[in-house]
């Protein structure tokens, strides 16, 4: 059996960074970039500019009284030359007129007829340099990280229209087993309804990716390996529940074994221990755990740092909190638990309470939770004396 290190290690290897492809701007949000230096062809602001709505004029008349001679706007060009002992009304945004060195604000003005009374005023004052944030010929690095709101304002300022980011990973998702019904579906003697299908393809999208969902698979070990064989043409990723224990009907790791290769199929991990590794035609399939509650978060573990790989971003993108638990919550000591708990903050630290019970089947404390508390191999249980790591996967509450 490996460890969760072991394991990650072995998947991680695996991850093939995908292509690159072109989106407009508006389209972009949440991409990774696959160029992260970007040269700005213009310098931002394209002009020096009025940060206030007041008035344009020269430092060295200032104070003093002086005659207003026309008006620039945002927008409109500044043909007006500023003459010693003129001024100009300004809007926010507008052009700063040749000659002019500072903006009065409105709010220290006092307006006459014709002229405005202006206190002393620093030269630079209330106006944006052309090129203050870039200029023109800077590279302009963007983060290891999906594309922000403010990193494609960045983008847009510097008049980007189309950018370059790293094509989703397709990611084949798989679910099988007899007793597999859609929801909507009514259900029969022994059937239950597919959890898996859907919180996976949220899974994959939430982590980047581009989810393909195959057509639910009875326990058939032919069905499933042709399925299996056709995604992989499409997919670069094939991520497979169910069917990898060692039970009668479990035959994705049979499949694997047959037809392309299994690297590994335990981890000593809690929920979770059956995992299946390995490749076909030549493309990563991971075999995670039939029930639901090990889906997820063996997915959380192993298979969302992979599709991050695959878009060349580091981990899985979660930030880990050191918490207590709020109770005594047992464990296998066998294995390195993930237990569903709900973090929240008390004094200068975090407290966990279990989310509910901690069966691999109990889908309501999974959903209830916005961590994974990570206790280690060699415990029985999670112990209020003791700080461990916590995964936070959820939000917490203020
Ligand atoms: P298996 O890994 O196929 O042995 O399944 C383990 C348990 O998970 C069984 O109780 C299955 O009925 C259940 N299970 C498997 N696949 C799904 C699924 N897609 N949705 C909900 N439960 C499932
Ligand atoms: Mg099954």
């Amino acid at each position: 059996m490996r460890s969760v290190e072991e394991a990650l290690e072995a998947i991680l290897a695996s991850a093939r960074l995908t292509p690159s492809e072109v989106v407009p701007l508006d389209r972009c949000a949440g991409r990774v970039p696959a160029e992260r230096r970007v040269r700005a062809a213009v310098d931002v602001p394209p002009f020096a500019n009025s940060a206030m709505d007041g008035f344009a004029l020269r430092a060295a008349d200032a104070p003093g009284t002086l005659r207003l001679v026309g008006e620039v706007a945002a927008g409109a060009a500044a043909d007006v030359a500023l003459e010693p002992g003129m001024a100009v009304r300004i809007m926010t945004g507008a052009p700063l007129p040749p000659g002019a060195e500072a903006v009065a604000p409105l709010e220290i003005v006092d307006e006459g007829e014709g002229v405005v009374t202006v206190p002393e005023v620093r030269v630079g004052a209330h106006v944006r340099e052309a090129g203050e944030d870039t200029r023109a010929g800077d590279e302009v690095e963007l983060p290891a990280a999906p594309l922000t709101p403010a990193a494609v304002a960045v983008l847009a300022s510097l008049g980007i229209g189309e950018v370059v980011v790293r094509r989703r990973p397709r990611v084949a998702i798989l679910s099988t087993g007899d007793e597999l019904r859609a929801p909507g579906e009514s259900l029969g003697p022994g059937q239950i309804h597919d959890a898996n299908s859907s919180s996976l393809a949220a899974a994959v999208a939430d982590a980047g990716g581009a989810p393909i969902l195959l057509p639910r698979a009875a326990d058939d070990e032919e069905r499933i390996a042709a399925l299996l064989e056709e995604a992989c043409l499409e997919a670069d990723l094939v991520v497979a529940s169910g069917g990898v224990s060692v039970g009668r009907y479990d035959h994705v790791r049979t499949v694997l074994e047959r037809l392309g290769s299994l690297s590994f199929w335990r981890i000593r991990v809690q929920p979770g221990k059956p995992l299946a590794f390995g490749s076909l035609r030549d493309r990563p399939v991971v075999g995670l755990p039939g029930n639901p509650v090990s889906a997820l978060v063996t997915f959380e573990l192993f298979v969302r740092p992979l599709i991050r790989a695959m878009l060349g971003l580091p981990g899985g993108g979660r930030v880990t909190l050191r918490a207590s638990p709020e109770q005594r919550i047992g464990k296998d000591p066998e294995r390195r638990a993930y237990l569903r708990v709900v973090l929240r903050r008390e004094g200068d630290g975090y407290v966990a309470a279990a989310a509910g019970g901690q069966g691999s089947a109990q889908l309501r404390p999974l959903a209830a939770a916005n961590a994974l508390l990570v206790v280690p191999e060699g415990t029985d249980a999670a112990e209020p004396s003791v700080t461990y790591d916590a995964l936070l996967t959820g939000e917490l509450q203020p």
